[in-house]
């Protein structure tokens, strides 16, 4: 990376290169004549949350005063709604400090749409348009699903264990719970009287598994955090074959088998424990028995929208509410009435693209009233001064009137990541940094003199 003038001389980066282009070239094209205009919104703001941390640029004129680079320009957009342009796009850049991780950099680059007098299926609408085009035209070998399919955060955990789920191929999941809890099976009983959750998948094809590839995958989910994992190999000797299956009867087993519908030849694999843990490690689990079975079709694009998340999510750690998303989205279906006695039973206007298992976009239909967006900064736990301080002109605009409206941000990196196949972010960005965040062309991070110190009234407190 230190040489990324040479590597960029490659074929293949210059044709990333080209693909970027064009992609961003064909979305302009798309939204102009859709009746888009594209804003231009400032790198110089304040704090603009989208639940990461943010990067601070010192005020010389004003010293002990900063600037915030945006996350996203969330309230700009929504400003604009209020000024009357009801078809906004920008191709933005949006800068978020958080831990790396190899499909994250730093700074990320994202369409950022916003419509006026909109509803949910007018932005998931266009969005599906504008991909099923684009792709047809940049990427004619790529397939996709469609329509593309729609399920609900509530189904989308319930058979995935994650709300960005990989439909390219099936293996979904099934709630065993209630069989479970009717065995002797102590590892079992004990979690569902627990509050726990028994779930579990066939993978097809796996009853012939040595002991050596099962405790593989044991050790896979145990990195993943369940405690375990139970196998059922179905053969046609009974009573299948499996550890768990001197607890099980004859009649336990082929529910199971029919709940995940597995047939002889098949292996049933089932996590229990606490919701979320055995969710993510089965989610994990499915992902890699499809890497395995090599049951993902590399030229399908499986775009999926998931809908209705909560509005607010416990935060363990902390013990107090988070926004899933961010905190401008509206709740749906009357569930607002729940804000205050029971926070987690909100439902948001909340929605993502997801494809292959990645995250694409997030969107939502906005709060655009000055009492309910008050009303949930205060379940987030904002001060009033907080809530001044940072939102103030977003509600004061709020009280000109501003009109029904709401969004959504598509990454351009993720989707040229999809789009090429490659998992790696650095590898669709012409000057990217590493995954520390290091830039080893211009050595960034760096020192900056004294001088520059000195006009900002900066001291720099080494340990
Ligand atoms: N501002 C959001 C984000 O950057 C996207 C949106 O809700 O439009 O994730």
């Amino acid at each position: 990376m230190q040489y990324r003038y040479l590597d960029l001389r490659r074929p293949s980066m210059r044709d990333m290169l080209i693909l970027r282009h064009k992609v961003v070239k064909f979305i302009r094209d798309f939204l102009d004549r859709r009746g888009f205009l594209e804003v231009e919104t400032p790198i110089l703001i304040k704090s603009t949350p989208e639940g990461a941390r943010d990067y601070l640029v010192p005020s010389r004129l004003y010293p002990g005063s900063f600037y915030a680079l945006p996350q996203s320009p969330q309230q700009l957009k929504q400003l604009l709604m209020a000024s009357g342009v009801e078809k906004y796009f920008q191709i933005a850049r949006c800068f978020r400090d958080e831990d790396p991780r190899a499909d994250r950099q730093p700074e990320h680059t994202q369409l950022d749409l916003e419509m006026s007098f909109v509803e949910e299926d007018d932005i998931l609408g266009l969005i599906e348009e504008l991909y099923t085009a684009l792709i047809e035209t940049v990427t004619p070998d790529r397939r996709m699903l469609q329509p593309f399919p729609r399920l609900t955060y509530a189904e989308s955990m319930a058979s995935y264990g994650t709300d960005k789920p990989d439909l390219r191929f099936g293996m979904q999941m099934a709630d065993l719970s209630d069989i479970a809890e009717s065995t002797d099976f102590r590892v079992f009983t004990s979690v569902v009287q627990g509050g726990g959750i028994v779930k579990g998948f066939s993978a097809p094809g796996c009853a012939t598994y040595s002991r050596r590839q099962t405790d593989e995958l044991i050790e896979f989910v145990k990195a993943w955090g369940a405690r375990g994992l139970v196998t059922i190999a179905l053969t046609d000797r009974r009573p299948g074959r499996s550890a768990a299956a001197r607890f099980l009867s004859l009649e336990q087993i082929k529910q199971i088998a029919q709940r995940t519908g597995a047939g002889v030849g098949d292996m049933v694999l089932i996590v229990a424990g606490p919701d979320k843990t055995t969710n993510q490690a089965l989610s994990n689990l499915r992902h890699e028995m499809g890497r395995r079975l090599e049951m993902a079709d590399p030229d399908l694009i499986a775009f999926a929208y998931i809908t209705d998340f909560p509005l607010f999510e416990w935060n363990e750690n902390e013990e107090r509410w988070d926004a899933m998303h961010h905190a401008f989205s509206m709740p749906k279906y009357g569930t607002e009435k729940f804000i205050d006695s029971d926070p987690g039973r909100v439902i948001g206007h909340l929605y993502d693209l997801v494809a292959n298992g990645t995250e694409l976009a997030s969107g939502s239909i906005r709060i655009h009233t000055r009492g309910l967006q008050e009303k949930v900064f205060e379940v987030l736990g904002y001060t009033t001064d907080e809530v001044a301080e940072r939102f103030g002109q977003l509600l004061t605009a709020f009280e000109y009137g501003a009109p029904p409206h709401g969004g959504i941000a598509p990454g351009i990196d993720r989707l040229l990541m999809t789009l090429t196949r490659n998992n790696n972010i650095r590898d669709v960005i012409a000057f990217p940094k590493t995954q520390n965040g290091i830039d080893p062309l211009f050595g960034a991070p760096g020192e900056v003199d004294q001088a520059q110190l000195d006009e900002l009234k900066l001291k720099v407190l080494t340990q």
